[in-house]
């Protein structure tokens, strides 16, 4: 697999097993929650995702989302648009009321920080038929 550096984390440390949000990912991801300051309105988090890990579609309600890619190589897809490619550097705004998802390439593990304001409502699984042809 390409990128193995990522699994350690690039800038900022893996973390722990992403358990608390498995049920919303297919594969492994890990999290680093940075930021959890109950009076700043955003998180930030480093989310690191095995090779072939995305999570479900879902959409950051009543605030937005912001990913900075910092490792590997992934993909991003909002709905009804074609999926971008994802590599350190590329920067991802994700708007109120926009349904998308996120993970690693086939091959690849994959790192982004996300600052995050809002809830996540989750939703169906990104399907074998959509993620195999990217
Ligand atoms: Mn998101």
């Amino acid at each position: 697999m390409k990128n193995e550096e990522v699994k350690d984390g690039i800038i900022f440390s893996a973390g722990e097993p992403n358990d608390a949000y498995a049920q919303y990912f297919i594969g492994q991801s890990y999290l680093n929650n940075l930021v959890t300051d109950p009076d700043v309105s955003v998180g930030v988090g480093n989310v690191t995702f095995e090779p072939g890990c995305r999570n479900n579609w879902h959409i950051h309600k009543n605030g937005f989302q912001i990913l900075l890619v910092t490792g590997g190589e992934g993909w991003y897809q909002e709905d009804g648009q074609p999926a971008r490619k994802l590599v350190p550097g590329d920067v991802v705004v994700t708007h109120d009321g926009v349904k998308h998802w996120h993970g690693a390439a086939k091959d690849s593990w994959f790192e982004h920080l996300a600052i995050t304001a809002g809830q996540a409502e989750w939703l169906e699984p990104v399907t074998d038929q959509i993620y195999d042809a990217l």
